[in-house]
C-alpha cells in the first residue's frame, strides 16, 4: 500500500517536471520570436522618442552655455541619424500629391546611412568641389557644406532688397541693420578656431557653424538687428521686438525668410535664430513662407 502511493507520486511528479519544461521551451521560443520582431521595428523607426528627450535636454543644455560673440544662439540638433527621410511638399502641393510621396527621387539625398554627430554634422564628410542647388535653390546647412574655394560676396541682389526693406521699416519706426552678412570660409575657420580654443571642439560645435557649413558662406544670409538696439542683437528677445515681429511678418514681401524658426531645431540644425534671414527672392520667399514650412522641408530635404 505505501509502496503504492510511492509509485503515485513519483508518477505525478514526472508529469509535473515534463509539463514545466515544456512550458519553459514555449515561452523562450515565443520571446525570441517577439524580440526580432522589435529590432526590425527599431531598425525603420529609430525611437523617435529618445530623440526628442535628447532634443529638449540639448535644449535646456543650450541655456546655460556662454555667449559668443556672433554666434552664440547657434544650437545643435542631438544624433540625428536619419534613415529613411521622406521628403515634404509645400502645403498647396500636398493634397495633389499625397500618394506620389513615398516615391520621390532621392538624389539629393546626402551620405545615408553614414553616423550623424552630437550637432548634426555627418562624421567624416569632405566637403565638395561644388555647391548643391536644390530645384534651382543654393543650400548650405549641416548635411549640405559648401566647397572651401566658394566664395561669391555679398549678394548684391540681397544687399538691394535688404535696402529697400530698410527703407520700408523706417516709416514704421524701425531703423534696421545688417550686421553680418557674406562671411568667407576663411573668416568663418578663424572664428570657429577661436571658439574651439576658447571652449573646445564640443562646446563650439553648439553655437558656431564648422568652416564651409555656415549659410554666410553663400551671400545670401543676412544677421539683422535694430539700429540703437544693439543689445538685442543676436537674442531671441529680438523676435518678441517690435522691429523683429515686424521683420517676421514682412521680410518675404522684399525675398527673405527667417531660416531658423522656433521649434523647428531639428529640422535645420540650429535653434530659433530671430535674427537671421535667408534671400530667396520675393517669390520663393513668399511661397516658403505661406507653407509655414522651413526652407528644408519645403525643398523636400528633412
Ligand atoms: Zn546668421
Amino acid at each position: 500500500m505505501k509502496n503504492k502511493m510511492q509509485s503515485y507520486i513519483l508518477i505525478g511528479s514526472l508529469l509535473l517536471l515534463i509539463i514545466a519544461i515544456a512550458a519553459t521551451i514555449l515561452i523562450v521560443q515565443m520571446n525570441h520570436d517577439t524580440k526580432t520582431a522589435n529590432d526590425e521595428d527599431n531598425e525603420i523607426a529609430a525611437s523617435p522618442d529618445s530623440d526628442e528627450k535628447d532634443q529638449k535636454k540639448e535644449e535646456e543644455n543650450q541655456g546655460t552655455s556662454e555667449p559668443a560673440g556672433d554666434e552664440q544662439h547657434k544650437g545643435t540638433v542631438e544624433g540625428k541619424q536619419q534613415e529613411t527621410p521622406q521628403p515634404q511638399q509645400p502645403k498647396q502641393q500636398q493634397n495633389q500629391q499625397t500618394n506620389k510621396q513615398q516615391a520621390q527621387p532621392k538624389q539629393h539625398q546626402p551620405a545615408e546611412n553614414k553616423t550623424v554627430d552630437n550637432n548634426g554634422y555627418i562624421e567624416g564628410q569632405q566637403l565638395p568641389s561644388k555647391p548643391t542647388y536644390i530645384k534651382g535653390v543654393l543650400i548650405a546647412n549641416k548635411k549640405y557644406p559648401l566647397p572651401k574655394d566658394f566664395a561669391p560676396g555679398e549678394s548684391k541682389e540681397a544687399r538691394a532688397a535688404f535696402e529697400k526693406m530698410a527703407q520700408d521699416a523706417r516709416k514704421h519706426g524701425f531703423e534696421l541693420v545688417a550686421f553680418s552678412t557674406y562671411r568667407s570660409y576663411e573668416y568663418q575657420q578663424m572664428l570657429y578656431n577661436r571658439y574651439v580654443q576658447r571652449d573646445g571642439k564640443e562646446k563650439a560645435d553648439r553655437y558656431s557653424a564648422r568652416p564651409g557649413y555656415s549659410e554666410h558662406q553663400t551671400g545670401l544670409a543676412f544677421d539683422i538687428g535694430e539700429k540703437s538696439r544693439e543689445d538685442l542683437w543676436l537674442t531671441e528677445e529680438f523676435g518678441e521686438s517690435p522691429a523683429g515681429k515686424w521683420l517676421a511678418a514682412n521680410a518675404h514681401k522684399y525675398g527673405f525668410i527667417l531660416r531658423y524658426p522656433k521649434g523647428k531645431e531639428h529640422i535645420t540644425g540650429y535653434m530659433y535664430e530671430a535674427w537671421h534671414f535667408r534671400y530667396l527672392g520675393v517669390d520663393l520667399a513668399t511661397k516658403v513662407k505661406e507653407s509655414g514650412l522651413t526652407l528644408e522641408e519645403y525643398l523636400g530635404i528633412v
